[in-house]
């Protein structure tokens, strides 16, 4: 157990890094930490000695993707990413085209119905969360989520089959595919799923919409973890799309951050990439190179994760003085498309959450507190109106 230990100390931070680049959730990433513990002792006979922390990332990642699955079987959409495949490429089976067709398509939809589905899908609210924040009722929302995954359906050819009548209107059905309807609805919808074969048409073709909409969830949904120390230093967890707009295939990826921020490692599919600090004409800035685990093809695109580390009094976290403390979480660069963006303030360890603004869509209490908010960020906009939280320590 000793040894256990040793090998645990030395790699628990990488492990735990990694599988917030995984799960992006920085509470979830935790539980998974504490699975991986139990199941590196449970195994440690198999282990032959060589690099302890290949071997923990190995089962981390196991751990890891059982919980994506398992999140996946909820949504009672038929999209188990490969365990194997999913390391190598974020998007599972879907190939660059198909990914791309995809996006495509959500680009084409109307803005209106394109952020409703990218708070309900990429965002996780559930209907009456949507509701508020867009100042409509419940029953709209419903029925643009429906609208746009039906248009999603012919922008995307996925009819399994012609339907020769018009099909029962009834948001109900989409309940039944996203798996929140329960008990005695579900029974009678199913029972009418028996004897209507529009609806089950539509069931068949709305889950595979569900699952193109999975394969890009990547690409269409953005999260940034600021994670705040009790001495006023931050870590900050961010992801990045890397999109490949010229015509010959790239094989790195360059940005800048200010000189303050400390690169500390860069994930691609849950695999640690190298970086290089390159020189920079540029005073207080910092300029990255990252070798790409593979060559990007034109018009394709990754989703990179890097974590970094920010000194006190710069960027997150600011002494007000009494006790108080300002964040600011810093956040990610946009592009031209319409995405969601989560992003996620975790707290020190005991401190008390005086207010926050914009209100929180989410507050968790655990032995820290993290507050969540989630929105969409709309086309070309700056949208770089920052969360503001005031806590005391
Ligand atoms: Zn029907």
């Amino acid at each position: 157990m000793d040894k256990l230990e040793t090998m645990w100390e030395a790699s628990k931070e990488y492990l735990r890094r990694m599988l917030i680049s995984m799960v992006r959730d920085i509470d979830l990433a935790e539980d998974i930490l504490q699975e991986t513990y139990l199941s590196a002792s449970n195994g440690l006979s198999g282990y032959r000695g060589d690099n302890a922390q290949a071997w923990l990332s190995t089962i981390a990642r196991r751990c890891a993707f059982a919980h994506l699955r398992k999140a996946y079987t909820k949504a009672e959409t038929p999209l188990p990413p490969d365990e194997e495949c999913a390391v190598d490429c974020p998007m599972g089976s879907y190939t660059h085209l198909e990914t791309m067709l995809v996006r495509k398509a959500l680009q084409d939809l109307s803005p209106v119905l394109r952020e409703t589905l990218l708070l309900k899908h990429y965002g996780g609210m559930n209907y009456p969360e949507i509701a508020a924040h867009l100042g409509c009722p419940v029953g709209t929302a419903k029925r643009r989520v429906w609208t746009a995954i039906r248009q999603l359906r012919s922008m995307l050819n996925l009819t399994t089959k012609e339907m020769r009548k018009m099909t029962c209107p009834d948001t109900r059905l989409l309940d039944y595919t996203y798996g929140i309807l329960s008990g005695r609805d579900r029974e009678k919808l199913e029972e009418h799923l028996r004897s209507c074969e529009s609806c089950r048409i539509l069931v068949d073709d709305a889950r595979r919409v569900m699952a193109d909409l999975d394969s890009v969830r990547d690409y269409e949904s953005y999260t940034d973890i600021t994670e705040i120390h009790t001495d006023g230093t931050s870590t900050t967890y961010s992801c990045r799309r890397v999109d490949n707009k010229s015509s010959e295939p790239i094989t790195k990826t360059e940005w800048c951050s200010m000189d303050y921020h400390t690169l500390k490692n860069v994930f691609v599919g849950g695999e640690e990439i190298p970086f290089e600090i390159a020189k920079s004409d540029v005073p207080n800035e910092r300029h990255y190179i990252a070798r790409l685990p593979k060559p990007l093809a034109p018009g394709g695109s990754i989703v990179s994760f890097v974590v970094f580390t920010t000194p006190p009094g710069i960027g997150a976290a600011f002494d007000i003085g009494y006790g108080r403390w300002v964040a600011v979480p810093d956040n990610s660069g946009t592009d031209s498309a319409d995405h969601m963006l989560v992003q996620m303030v975790v707290l020190p360890e005991g401190a008390r959450l005086i207010g926050a603004i914009p209100e929180p869509q989410e507050t968790r209490t655990g032995s820290r507190s993290t507050l969540v908010w989630k929105r969409v960020i709309p086309s070309g906009g700056e949208a770089r109106e920052r969360p503001v939280v005031v806590y005391m320590l």
